[in-house]
Protein backbone atom coordinates (compact mmCIF):
# COMPACT_ATOMS: atom_id res chain seq x y z
CA UNK A 1 0.00 0.00 0.00
CA UNK A 2 1.21 3.22 -0.93
CA UNK A 3 2.08 5.54 2.33
CA UNK A 4 -0.12 8.71 2.11
CA UNK A 5 -2.89 5.92 1.70
CA UNK A 6 -1.68 3.72 4.54
CA UNK A 7 -1.46 6.97 6.50
CA UNK A 8 -4.55 7.84 5.60
CA UNK A 9 -5.79 4.23 7.02
CA UNK A 10 -4.50 4.72 10.57
CA UNK A 11 -6.09 8.58 10.88
CA UNK A 12 -9.37 6.63 10.06
CA UNK A 13 -9.08 4.13 12.71
CA UNK A 14 -7.72 6.77 15.31
CA UNK A 15 -9.69 7.11 18.35
CA UNK A 16 -7.20 9.46 20.48
CA UNK A 17 -9.96 11.43 21.70
CA UNK A 18 -12.38 9.91 24.20
CA UNK A 19 -14.51 12.66 24.79
CA UNK A 20 -16.01 13.47 21.39
CA UNK A 21 -20.02 13.53 21.86
CA UNK A 22 -20.43 11.49 18.85
CA UNK A 23 -17.46 9.63 18.99
CA UNK A 24 -14.81 9.21 16.71
CA UNK A 25 -15.14 9.52 12.93
CA UNK A 26 -12.60 11.46 10.87
CA UNK A 27 -13.35 12.96 8.00
CA UNK A 28 -11.17 14.50 5.64
CA UNK A 29 -9.01 12.97 2.49
CA UNK A 30 -6.08 13.33 0.68
CA UNK A 31 -3.33 11.64 -1.82
CA UNK A 32 0.23 12.47 -2.85
CA UNK A 33 -0.96 13.10 -5.94
CA UNK A 34 -2.77 16.17 -5.08
CA UNK A 35 -1.78 19.79 -6.31
CA UNK A 36 -4.63 22.02 -3.66
CA UNK A 37 -4.96 21.69 -0.05
CA UNK A 38 -8.29 22.70 1.41
CA UNK A 39 -7.44 23.40 5.60
CA UNK A 40 -10.40 24.28 7.37
CA UNK A 41 -11.97 23.70 10.74
CA UNK A 42 -13.13 20.52 11.45
CA UNK A 43 -16.56 18.67 10.51
CA UNK A 44 -19.58 19.77 12.26
CA UNK A 45 -22.41 17.43 13.54
CA UNK A 46 -23.97 17.38 9.61
CA UNK A 47 -21.16 16.51 8.04
CA UNK A 48 -20.33 13.67 10.50
CA UNK A 49 -23.31 11.91 9.94
CA UNK A 50 -22.49 12.60 6.27
CA UNK A 51 -18.89 11.24 6.29
CA UNK A 52 -17.87 13.56 3.27
CA UNK A 53 -16.55 17.30 4.17
CA UNK A 54 -18.10 20.54 2.71
CA UNK A 55 -21.45 18.25 1.56
CA UNK A 56 -23.47 21.28 2.52
CA UNK A 57 -24.47 25.07 1.22
CA UNK A 58 -20.72 26.04 2.41
CA UNK A 59 -19.09 23.44 -0.04
CA UNK A 60 -21.32 24.68 -2.87
CA UNK A 61 -19.73 28.28 -2.47
CA UNK A 62 -16.31 26.90 -2.07
CA UNK A 63 -16.62 25.09 -5.14
CA UNK A 64 -18.18 27.61 -7.17
CA UNK A 65 -15.08 29.57 -6.00
CA UNK A 66 -12.42 26.77 -7.12
CA UNK A 67 -14.89 26.82 -10.52
CA UNK A 68 -14.95 23.16 -10.05
CA UNK A 69 -17.74 20.51 -9.66
CA UNK A 70 -18.21 17.88 -6.89
CA UNK A 71 -16.31 14.97 -9.14
CA UNK A 72 -13.27 16.89 -9.18
CA UNK A 73 -13.75 18.25 -6.02
CA UNK A 74 -14.06 14.83 -4.04
CA UNK A 75 -11.32 13.38 -5.96
CA UNK A 76 -8.56 13.07 -3.27
CA UNK A 77 -5.78 12.65 -6.31
CA UNK A 78 -6.97 16.16 -7.36
CA UNK A 79 -7.91 17.93 -3.74
CA UNK A 80 -7.04 17.32 -0.29
CA UNK A 81 -9.13 18.28 2.35
CA UNK A 82 -7.36 18.43 5.55
CA UNK A 83 -9.23 20.06 8.21
CA UNK A 84 -7.22 21.09 11.96
CA UNK A 85 -9.81 18.68 13.87
CA UNK A 86 -10.87 15.32 11.85
CA UNK A 87 -14.00 14.45 14.13
CA UNK A 88 -16.94 16.76 14.67
CA UNK A 89 -15.90 18.08 18.43
CA UNK A 90 -19.06 19.17 19.72
CA UNK A 91 -21.15 22.46 20.95
CA UNK A 92 -20.34 25.01 22.89
CA UNK A 93 -21.83 27.90 23.87
CA UNK A 94 -21.51 29.96 20.68
CA UNK A 95 -21.39 27.63 18.14
CA UNK A 96 -19.24 24.20 17.54
CA UNK A 97 -16.20 23.61 19.86
CA UNK A 98 -12.51 24.26 18.74
CA UNK A 99 -11.30 21.71 16.71
CA UNK A 100 -9.05 18.92 19.27
CA UNK A 101 -5.26 20.41 19.66
CA UNK A 102 -4.41 17.12 19.74
CA UNK A 103 -5.08 15.78 16.23
CA UNK A 104 -3.05 18.18 14.01
CA UNK A 105 -0.20 17.91 17.28
CA UNK A 106 -0.30 14.26 16.12
CA UNK A 107 -1.17 14.05 12.56
CA UNK A 108 -0.48 17.62 10.73
CA UNK A 109 3.15 17.25 9.85
CA UNK A 110 2.86 13.60 8.94
CA UNK A 111 0.15 14.22 6.14
CA UNK A 112 1.70 17.16 4.84
CA UNK A 113 4.94 15.45 4.79
CA UNK A 114 2.87 13.08 2.16
CA UNK A 115 1.90 16.12 0.12
CA UNK A 116 5.03 17.32 -1.89
CA UNK A 117 2.78 18.35 -4.92
CA UNK A 118 0.51 20.68 -3.28
CA UNK A 119 0.89 24.40 -4.66
CA UNK A 120 -2.05 26.14 -3.32
CA UNK A 121 -3.52 25.76 -0.01
CA UNK A 122 -6.67 27.31 1.11
CA UNK A 123 -7.08 28.11 4.68
CA UNK A 124 -10.37 28.58 6.56
CA UNK A 125 -11.02 30.11 9.74
CA UNK A 126 -8.98 31.16 12.76
CA UNK A 127 -7.52 27.64 13.75
CA UNK A 128 -5.87 26.82 9.78
CA UNK A 129 -4.73 30.27 9.65
CA UNK A 130 -2.98 30.02 13.20
CA UNK A 131 -1.26 26.69 12.08
CA UNK A 132 -0.35 28.02 8.43
CA UNK A 133 0.11 31.45 8.92
CA UNK A 134 1.83 31.71 12.25
CA UNK A 135 3.91 35.31 11.45
CA UNK A 136 0.70 36.94 10.35
CA UNK A 137 0.33 40.55 12.16
CA UNK A 138 -3.39 41.67 9.98
CA UNK A 139 -5.68 42.61 13.44
CA UNK A 140 -8.55 40.28 12.28
CA UNK A 141 -9.55 38.11 9.16
CA UNK A 142 -10.97 40.77 7.01
CA UNK A 143 -7.16 42.33 7.03
CA UNK A 144 -5.26 39.13 6.81
CA UNK A 145 -7.58 38.28 3.84
CA UNK A 146 -6.90 42.02 2.18
CA UNK A 147 -3.24 40.55 2.34
CA UNK A 148 -3.44 37.48 0.05
CA UNK A 149 -1.15 38.62 -1.84
CA UNK A 150 1.41 39.07 0.61
CA UNK A 151 0.29 35.00 1.43
CA UNK A 152 0.10 33.85 -2.21
CA UNK A 153 3.78 35.20 -3.01
CA UNK A 154 5.93 33.10 -0.84
CA UNK A 155 7.47 29.99 -1.68
CA UNK A 156 4.62 27.91 -0.21
CA UNK A 157 1.47 29.86 -1.27
CA UNK A 158 -0.94 29.86 0.95
CA UNK A 159 -4.58 32.07 0.41
CA UNK A 160 -5.95 32.93 3.52
CA UNK A 161 -10.24 33.10 2.99
CA UNK A 162 -13.81 33.62 5.11
CA UNK A 163 -15.92 30.84 5.47
CA UNK A 164 -17.97 29.92 2.49
CA UNK A 165 -20.70 29.87 4.74
CA UNK A 166 -23.73 31.04 3.84
CA UNK A 167 -23.53 32.84 7.54
CA UNK A 168 -20.75 35.19 6.00
CA UNK A 169 -23.09 36.38 3.39
CA UNK A 170 -22.94 39.88 5.28
CA UNK A 171 -19.29 39.89 4.73
CA UNK A 172 -19.31 39.19 1.11
CA UNK A 173 -21.65 41.88 0.83
CA UNK A 174 -19.47 44.43 2.52
CA UNK A 175 -16.31 43.09 1.24
CA UNK A 176 -17.29 43.19 -2.87
CA UNK A 177 -13.23 43.22 -3.31
CA UNK A 178 -13.22 39.41 -2.36
CA UNK A 179 -15.05 38.23 -5.44
CA UNK A 180 -13.75 40.38 -8.08
CA UNK A 181 -10.23 39.72 -7.09
CA UNK A 182 -9.43 36.64 -5.19
CA UNK A 183 -11.84 34.44 -6.11
CA UNK A 184 -11.11 35.30 -9.54
CA UNK A 185 -7.39 34.47 -9.01
CA UNK A 186 -8.71 30.96 -7.01
CA UNK A 187 -10.83 30.14 -10.24
CA UNK A 188 -8.25 30.67 -12.86
CA UNK A 189 -5.30 28.99 -10.57
CA UNK A 190 -7.29 26.22 -9.78
CA UNK A 191 -8.23 25.70 -13.42
CA UNK A 192 -4.36 25.44 -14.01
CA UNK A 193 -3.80 23.17 -11.34
CA UNK A 194 -6.38 20.59 -12.06
CA UNK A 195 -6.07 20.49 -15.79
CA UNK A 196 -2.01 20.01 -15.43
S1 LIG B 1 -10.07 14.39 16.41
FE1 LIG B 1 -8.17 13.64 15.45
S2 LIG B 1 -6.92 12.91 17.18
FE2 LIG B 1 -9.05 13.03 17.91
S3 LIG B 1 -9.94 10.99 17.52
FE3 LIG B 1 -10.41 12.26 15.73
S4 LIG B 1 -8.73 11.82 14.30
FE4 LIG B 1 -8.05 11.14 16.33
Amino acid sequence: MRKDQQLLKEIKACTICQDLPLGPNPILQFSSKAKILVAGQAPGQITHHKGRPFDDASGDRLREWLGINRDTFYNPEKLAVVPMGFCYPGKGKSGDLAPKAICAATWRNKILKELPNIELTLVIGKYAMDWHLPERKEKNLTETVRNWKHYIEQDNPILPLPHPSPRNNIWLKKNPWFEEEVVKFIRKRASELIRN
